[in-house]
């Protein structure tokens, strides 16, 4: 079968024929339809984030091909999309579903298929267990596979900051992106606040204003940007900001626009360090640093898109692309979500 490979760090991911994997005892052999191209994944690229070499694709959902000796319950043929962070699948946190908080993250030898074990880019597929499996009801799978990152993470996020998002309040959503573009679609769908969404991309300024953004803020000068949301929010401040760059001039930007006692969540992981002085993030911000998350969560996130709520746009590709894949992503020329189509 054709895969895409991560090889070693700062190298482009190659394109391989591999034998098709069996699935062992308690595994699940999942036959890809679609793997999401994640901007995670340019970070494992570029740094030595996992040793070896795996195959790429964390956000991943497909049939069963086969199950392995003793896994029951399910039947070749169904449609699910695999939970992306596997924990222990034992620890406190592991068992309330949040295997994206494992306790043993640090002596396992991966966090997930895609980073460290072998992912989705490929035609099949090894689920370790069938507990990361989550039915996709009626759900095209190729479109489904963005909801296990793209729209899990942010959701997870949002989720954290529901007591703040209240009728009158103001979001700040930056990064309008594969995450940002499903974040905007949430907050719609699960708040009455204020969207305003930033991005030093006017076409996906455009495209958060298409999925319902009340305003948007081009902040590729990142004072003038402040002061233009500053101005919308008034003395209160935005009530949450959500940054889905986590670059310093995004995360200086997060620190500025918001009010006393609100909420910060740097989902992005583009290395900002969040300064801070007395009231500078203002007192009472409370400051977040969420990861993935939950496998219940991701159940949610089904249901939403299965009534319709939320979507993600998708521009497909065939595996053989995925090189050129990656680097329009790098120069941020994907329209919501990539997924590649095996
Ligand atoms: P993406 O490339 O699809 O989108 C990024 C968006 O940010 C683009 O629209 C781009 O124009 C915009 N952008 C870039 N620099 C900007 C700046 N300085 N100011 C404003 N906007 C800017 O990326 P994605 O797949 O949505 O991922 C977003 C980030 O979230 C990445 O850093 C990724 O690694 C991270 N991530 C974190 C988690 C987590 O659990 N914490 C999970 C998934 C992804
Ligand atoms: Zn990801
Ligand atoms: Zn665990």
């Amino acid at each position: 079968m054709k895969a895409v490979r991560y090889v070693q760090a700062g190298r482009s991911p190659e394109v391989v024929d591999l034998p098709a994997p069996t699935p062992g005892p308690g595994q699940v052999l999942l036959r890809v339809a679609g793997a999401g191209v994640c901007h995670s994944d340019l970070h494992v690229i570029d740094h030595a984030l996992f040793p070896g070499s795996f195959t790429l694709g964390h956000e991943n959902a497909g049939h069963i091909a086969a199950l392995g000796e003793g896994v029951t319950g399910w039947k070749e043929g169904d449609a699910v999309a695999v939970y992306g962070p596997w924990g222990c699948g034992r620890c406190h946190h592991c068992q309330t579903s949040a295997e994206n908080y494992c306790e043993a993250h640090a002596s396992l030898p991966a966090m997930g298929g895609g980073l460290g074990a072998d992912g989705g880019m490929a035609e099949y597929m090894i689920v370790p267990s069938p507990r990361l499996l989550v039915p996709l009801g009626k759900l095209d799978p190729v479109k489904a596979a963005p909801l296990s990152d793209a729209a899990l993470t942010p959701y997870h996020a949002i989720k954290a900051a529901l007591p703040w998002l209240v009728p009158g309040a103001d979001v700040v959503v930056v990064g309008i992106g594969g995450l940002g573009h499903m974040a905007v679609q949430l907050l719609k769908a699960l708040t009455p606040a204020r969207l305003i969404a930033c991005d030093i991309d006017d076409a996906k300024l455009a495209h958060a204003r298409q999925l319902g953004a009340d305003h948007t803020v081009n902040t590729r000068d990142g004072k003038r940007a402040a002061e233009e949301i500053r101005a919308l929010v008034g003395a209160r401040g935005a009530d949450v900001a959500l940054d889905f760059v986590g670059a310093q001039p995004t995360v200086d930007l997060c620190a500025r626009v918001v009010g006393r006692a609100s909420r910060i969540a740097v989902v992005g992981l583009g290395g900002g360090v969040l300064h801070y002085a007395a009231n500078q993030p203002p007192y009472g911000c409370e400051v977040s640093v969420p990861y993935w998350g939950s496998r219940t969560e991701l159940m949610e996130v089904i249901a939403l898109a299965e009534a319709g709520r939320i979507h993600a746009d998708v521009e497909s590709f065939p595996l053989d692309e995925a090189v050129g894949v990656y680097q329009r992503l790098r120069e941020g020329r994907i329209h919501g979500r990539a997924v590649l189509v095996p």
